[in-house]
Order: C-alpha cells, then sequence, then structure tokens
C-alpha cells in the first residue's frame, strides 16, 4: 500500500535522526526528593545470573502505591541504548550520541560487571517502587529502543555473556525491515530475545511524538502495536517507551486504560502524580567512556 510506504519513509527519516530530543539531557532533571531516600537494596535476592529466567515475582498482587512512596524510593539506574555498531564517516556529530561502537559496547556492560551491578528487569522495578521489594545488590536496567538488528546481533550476546537480561522497546513498522542505516529485527529475532528471559516493550508504531496523539492515534500507535506485539511474544504487553522521550500528563490515562503498568521516558524530571509512568533513563552516549558512563550513572539516579 502507498500510504503505508509513505509512512514508512516518513518513519525512517525520524529514525535517521534518532530517539533524540530537546529537551533530554544526561545529567539534568534528578529528582532531588529520591536521592534522599535511603540504600534499601540487599544482596540476599537471587540474581538472574545463574538462571534463563528472572526471579519470579509476582506482580498480580501488587497494589500500586501513592506517588509520594514512589517518588521518596532511590531511582534505579536505567540505561537507555540505539545503535551499538562502530561509527561510519556518514554518521553525524549528534548522531554518534545514540551510536555506541561495538568494543566500548562491551567494554561499558565489562566494566558493570566488574563493578558488581546486577541487571534488572520491569517485574523487579515495580515491585521494588510499589511495595519496597528488595532488589539485587547495584540494580541496573538496560533498554534498547528503535528495534535496531545489532541490539539482537551484537547486545544481547554481550549482556548473556554476564546473565545480564534486558527491555526492548520495539517501533512495530521496523520490524523485519532493511534501513538506510541500519536493518531492523525480525519477528523471529525479537520472540528469542522474549523467550530468553528478556522483555519486549511497545515503542508505539512508527516513533510519532506521543504528545501530539488524538483520535485514530491510539489505536494506530498503542493498541495495534500491542496488539503486534503480544502475538510475536505470547506475552502481555506492560511496558511502554515514549518516542523521543517525550511525554505529557494528559495522555497518561490512555496507557493505563490499555493496561500498560510503567512507561519510561529519558533524563527529565519525574510526573509528581504519576512517577510509574514517567520512569527516567539516560542515553548512553556513544561518546562515553566506560568511565564516563559509570559516573553518569552515579551524578543522575
Ligand atoms: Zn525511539
Amino acid at each position: 500500500m502507498n500510504k503505508h510506504f509513505l509512512t514508512f519513509i516518513a518513519a525512517a527519516v525520524i529514525l535517521a535522526a534518532g530517539c533524540q530530543s530537546k529537551s533530554q539531557s544526561s545529567t539534568g532533571g534528578t529528582d532531588k526528593t529520591a536521592v534522599a531516600a535511603e540504600e534499601t537494596t540487599t544482596a540476599n535476592t537471587p540474581t538472574n545470573s545463574e538462571t534463563e529466567q528472572p526471579p519470579a515475582v509476582d506482580v498480580s498482587k501488587i497494589k500500586v502505591a501513592d506517588a509520594k512512596t514512589i517518588l521518596a524510593r532511590k531511582q534505579v539506574p536505567i540505561l537507555c541504548y540505539h545503535q551499538v555498531r562502530n561509527w561510519k564517516p556518514t554518521d553525524g556529530k549528534v548522531g554518534k550520541d545514540y551510536i555506541v561502537e561495538i568494543q566500548n559496547f562491551k567494554d561499558q556492560v565489562k566494566m558493570l560487571a566488574d563493578s558488581g551491578y546486577h541487571s534488572i528487569l520491569p517485574d523487579q522495578l515495580y515491585a521494588y517502587l510499589n511495595t519496597g521489594a528488595p532488589l539485587p545488590s547495584k540494580p541496573i536496567m538496560f533498554t534498547f529502543d528503535d528495534t535496531d538488528m545489532d541490539q539482537f546481533t551484537v547486545a544481547a550476546p554481550t549482556l548473556k555473556k554476564y546473565g545480564y537480561k534486558a527491555v526492548y522497546f520495539i517501533m512495530t513498522v521496523s520490524i523485519g525491515k532493511k534501513g538506510k542505516f541500519v536493518d531492523y529485527m525480525t519477528k523471529e529475532q525479537i520472540k528469542q530475545l522474549s523467550d530468553e528471559g528478556n522483555v519486549i516493550g511497545s515503542h508505539t508504531y512508527d516513533h510519532k511524538n506521543f504528545k501530539k496523539y488524538q483520535g485514530k492515534d491510539w489505536e494506530e500507535q498503542l493498541d495495534k502495536p500491542t496488539k503486534k506485539l503480544e502475538e510475536i511474544t505470547g506475552k502481555k504487553m506492560t511496558e511502554f517507551a515514549y518516542p523521543f522521550g517525550l511525554w505529557n500528563a494528559e495522555g497518561i490515562p490512555e496507557l493505563k486504560k490499555r493496561g500498560f503498568r510503567m512507561a519510561f521516558s529519558l533524563a527529565d524530571k519525574r510526573d509528581q502524580n504519576d512517577p510509574l509512568f514517567t520512569v527516567r533513563r539516560i542515553i548512553a552516549s556513544g561518546y562515553w567512556s566506560p568511565k564516563t558512563l559509570h559516573n553518569s550513572i552515579v551524578k543522575s539516579f
């Protein structure tokens, strides 16, 4: 269909620019309220490093806590990655923030493992934020946006080496496509990531700015992608990542209505009423050495 093709071209143009937004910054936006909370993690919780599946958390029984309680808990560092590949001469200056070179990615992950970080997944974060359920020591969450194939071919095997699991936020228009700059994951690859104990989340149909949704957008950008991803994985979609990290409070009820439990933004401040729908992440920049990444983790969360 012509219309579909044009939409995809439009998406490809957006993709070329990555997930960037003017409002994001890797260091700003730290919630002062959250830093004050006591360290509540414990080393007694089993980690996911030895098993294929993360520790079971019965999230169905969890009652959502009030915003103040959630905001008072110390934030878990969450990293957002896009492309994991070596830079090309055609890559722009801004674009390189979104492209972590292969050896640098391996070094970053090794640094985190050597520093004692344990990867956690949304179930654990959700339980922790709502009930204070213990997390492994030095918890961290890895997230990957935009469906790039190198996340499957490069990032996932690297993480696996250290027993780490991750969340992959899929933009459904790109599934199985070959792009001008990168190729995208196939259905089978997404299914494999899911089967191996990683979490698949929604990143809309074609990356349209969430703040501009109206009318049919909710169906196109939320309902249809959810249906597609649930068909691929056989699991319920409960996590959402805002394109460009951009969100507005008016849209959050639309996510809740559709069964999403948490939504992930970028470095901006969390919403004071809906912190579960404005979970902060930082972009692990392609310019950062492992040391810079470590400093940013400590400073930003
Ligand atoms: Zn994105």
